[in-house]
C-alpha cells in the first residue's frame, strides 16, 4: 500500500448512518485512506437525532441532530474526509422505538429511494472501493440494516444507466466491502463482561444490545486494515463526538478488551465475491486508478 502520491485517482466511498458510525466503527481505515492520499468521502443518511445527549452538550445548539452533525464535521475534519453528505433522513432508534415509525425515519423509508441517492453519489463521486456495514448492521440497529441494503442496491445499480437513472452518467465501482467486528475477539468480550458484573445480554449506552446473540452471526473476514500508524488520528475523531461518550465503557477490563480490538478494522469483501480464503491488507488490492 504505497500511495505516495497524492491525487493518485483513488477514491473511497463509506456510507453510514449516524454521526459516529464513521469514526467509531471504520475511523482508522477512512484515517488511514486520506492519509495515503486517497479521496475519502462519506454518506451519512440522517443526523442521529434520537442519540441521547446531556443537556449541557446541547448549549448553543438548537437540537440534537444539529449538535451531532457538527460533531461529525469536527470528526470528519480530523480523519481527513474530503466530503460529507447527509441523506436527511431521521434516525430510527434502536429497533421498537416509536421513532421506528416516524416519517421521516430511515428505516422506514422505501430502500429503493435510499439506493437511488447513494447511487446518485457513486456516480457522481467514482469511488473504486465502497465500505457500510455487515448485514446485521454491526449490532442490528434498524437505520445500519437500512442503510447496508440500500448501499448493495446502489453498488448493484450505478453501473447500469437504466436503473435509478440521474444526472451522472453510470459508473461501477470495483470493490464492496463491509465493517464488520471479529467474532473471536466478541466473544472474549462477551466472556469477560459477567467478571465485572455487565450482562453481554444488555450491552450498550440504552442496554439494547444483545452480544450474546451478535456472537452467533458470523461474517468471513477477508481484508484486515492495520492503522496503528493513525491511531491518534482516530482517537481524535473520537474526541469530537463527545456527547456520544467513547464507545468503550468506564470499566478498565472493558476499555482493555476494546484496545486489543483496535488497531485493526476488519472487513468482508462483498464484491467481487471472495475465491475461497482471502487474506488482504489493502482495499485498493487489485484496483486500477484509472477505472
Ligand atoms: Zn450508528
Amino acid at each position: 500500500m504505497d500511495y505516495s502520491n497524492q491525487n493518485n485517482g483513488l477514491t473511497m466511498l463509506a456510507v453510514l448512518a449516524h454521526p459516529d458510525d464513521e469514526t467509531f466503527g471504520m475511523g482508522g481505515t477512512l484515517a488511514l485512506y486520506a492519509r495515503r492520499g486517497v479521496s475519502v468521502h462519506l454518506i451519512c443518511a440522517t443526523r442521529g437525532e434520537v442519540g441521547e445527549v446531556e443537556p449541557h452538550f446541547l448549549e448553543g445548539y438548537q437540537s440534537i441532530g444539529e449538535l451531532r452533525e457538527d460533531e461529525l464535521r469536527c470528526a470528519a475534519e480530523k480523519l481527513g474526509l474530503e466530503g460529507v453528505y447527509f441523506l436527511d433522513y431521521r434516525d430510527s432508534g434502536m429497533e421498537g422505538s416509536p421513532d421506528n415509525e416516524h416519517p421521516e425515519a430511515l428505516a422506514a423509508a422505501p430502500i429503493d429511494e435510499v439506493a437511488a441517492k447513494v447511487t446518485d453519489y457513486i456516480r457522481k463521486l467514482r469511488p473504486q472501493v465502497v465500505l457500510t456495514f455487515d448485514p446485521i448492521g454491526g449490532y442490528r440497529h434498524p437505520d445500519h440494516v437500512a442503510i447496508h441494503e440500500a448501499t448493495v442496491r446502489a453498488f448493484d445499480a450505478a453501473g447500469d444507466a437504466q436503473v435509478y437513472p440521474g444526472e451522472y452518467p453510470p459508473f461501477q465501482p470495483d470493490k464492496l466491502y463491509y465493517h464488520t467486528f471479529p467474532r473471536g475477539w466478541l466473544t472474549w468480550v462477551v466472556r469477560l463482561m459477567p467478571l465485572i458484573g455487565k450482562d453481554p445480554r444488555h450491552f450498550g449506552q440504552n442496554g439494547d444490545i444483545d452480544l450474546l446473540e451478535l456472537v452467533g452471526e458470523n461474517f468471513p473476514v477477508h481484508a484486515r486494515i492495520d492503522y496503528g500508524e493513525v491511531v491518534r488520528v482516530k482517537e481524535a475523531a473520537t474526541a469530537c463526538h463527545a456527547s456520544q461518550g467513547s464507545m468503550a465503557t468506564s470499566s478498565g477490563l472493558m476499555r482493555w478488551a476494546f484496545r486489543l480490538a483496535s488497531g485493526k478494522d476488519s472487513f468482508t469483501r462483498a464484491y467481487p465475491p471472495p475465491d475461497g480464503r482471502l487474506k488482504e491488507r489493502d482495499l485498493f488490492t487489485g484496483v486500477n486508478a484509472s477505472s
